[in-house]
């Protein structure tokens, strides 16, 4: 399916564009269903984090038979409090015991926590040299947090996850451009824009013209840029949409456009003023 074409990470491992992101699903059997509907469908990446608290039912999903295990890619993040050296570890430990896996495809740096980010780092390097994850990164980095990672780290993170949308995406120049001289693939999260923006009327229209709607339109945006994108949905029909986007393509003109509604919507924390 199409959900199934990826971008090569610097490591060589090959991450879906698509993916499923997991964020404020409950633990809880219709979130199971949901993504297991994702995966019956063609979702090879699914987006969780210990703090999400849904890590089990991710687990479930992923090892419901559907397909094997090893065809889906599984992330998920260490969160601030538990970060530190000997403290990632064991949180690591936590998540894949609660996810029921052996490894994980990605383990990510959640926040740039400034007293504990150098150590935490130094974790994840363990992690990937013991063969507990195939691709380590992170998360929220923008590119004064990635100058200092990439001035000590031993393994150049594979990915940095950071909210992408059009209404953003003018103050993440930067970072997007770190990233690329980096060989860092940026992941796009929130790209819906948490759905504030789904209903404003530009986007209907673009999306009208391609027979799309404005979901639709986003994430395609996203992977005309080269950003991986993971849209979060429990609605079985819009979890179908969301990868229904590779069949159509947002001309330059658009693109323009698009790249020029930035109005600095950060739809979560704003990794630029928090440290
Ligand atoms: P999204 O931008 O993906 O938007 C999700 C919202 O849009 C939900 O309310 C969903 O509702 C709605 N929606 C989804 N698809 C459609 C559609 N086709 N039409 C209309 N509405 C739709 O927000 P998220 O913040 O969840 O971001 C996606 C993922 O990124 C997260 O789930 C998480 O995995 C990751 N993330 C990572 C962060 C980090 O710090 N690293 C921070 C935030 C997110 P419904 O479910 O009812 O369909």
């Amino acid at each position: 399916m199409s959900s199934l074409r990826v971008f090569t990470l610097n490591n060589g491992i090959k991450i879906p564009v698509a993916g499923l992101g997991v964020y404020k699903m409950p633990d809880s059997e219709s979130s199971q269903k949901a993504i297991e509907y994702a995966i019956s469908i063609g979702y090879r990446h699914i987006d969780t984090a210990r703090i999400y608290n849904n890590e089990r039912v991710v687990g479930n999903a992923v090892n419901s038979g559907i397909i094997p295990r090893e065809q889906v890619f599984v992330t998920s993040k260490v969160w601030n409090s538990d970060q530190g050296y000997d403290q990632t570890i064991r949180a690591f430990q936590t998540s894949l015991h609660k996810l029921n896996l052996d490894y994980l495809d990605l383990y990510l740096i959640h926040w740039p926590v400034i007293s504990k980010r150098k150590d935490t780092w130094r974790a994840l390097e363990t992690l990937y040299n013991d063969g507990k994850c195939r691709a380590i990164g992170v998360s929220n980095y923008m590119s004064h947090h990635l100058e200092e990672l990439l001035g000590y780290c031993k393994i150049t993170p594979a990915v940095n996850q950071i909210e992408l949308h059009p209404y953003i995406f003018g103050n993440r120049i930067d970072t997007i451009n770190k990233c690329r001289q980096n060989n860092i693939l940026p992941i796009a999260y929130s790209p819906l824009t948490k759905g504030e923006k789904l209903k404003e009327p530009l986007l209907i229209k673009m999306a009208a013209k391609y027979k799309k709607n404005a979901a639709q339109l986003l994430i395609r945006w996203c992977i005309q840029h080269g950003f991986a994108v993971i849209p979060k949905s429990t609605v079985t029909s819009r979890i179908a949409e969301n990868i229904q986007v590779f069949d159509f393509e947002i001309t330059s003109e658009d693109m323009e456009i698009l790249d020029h509604l930035n109005a600095g919507l950060a739809t979560g924390w704003d990794p630029s003023e928090v440290d």
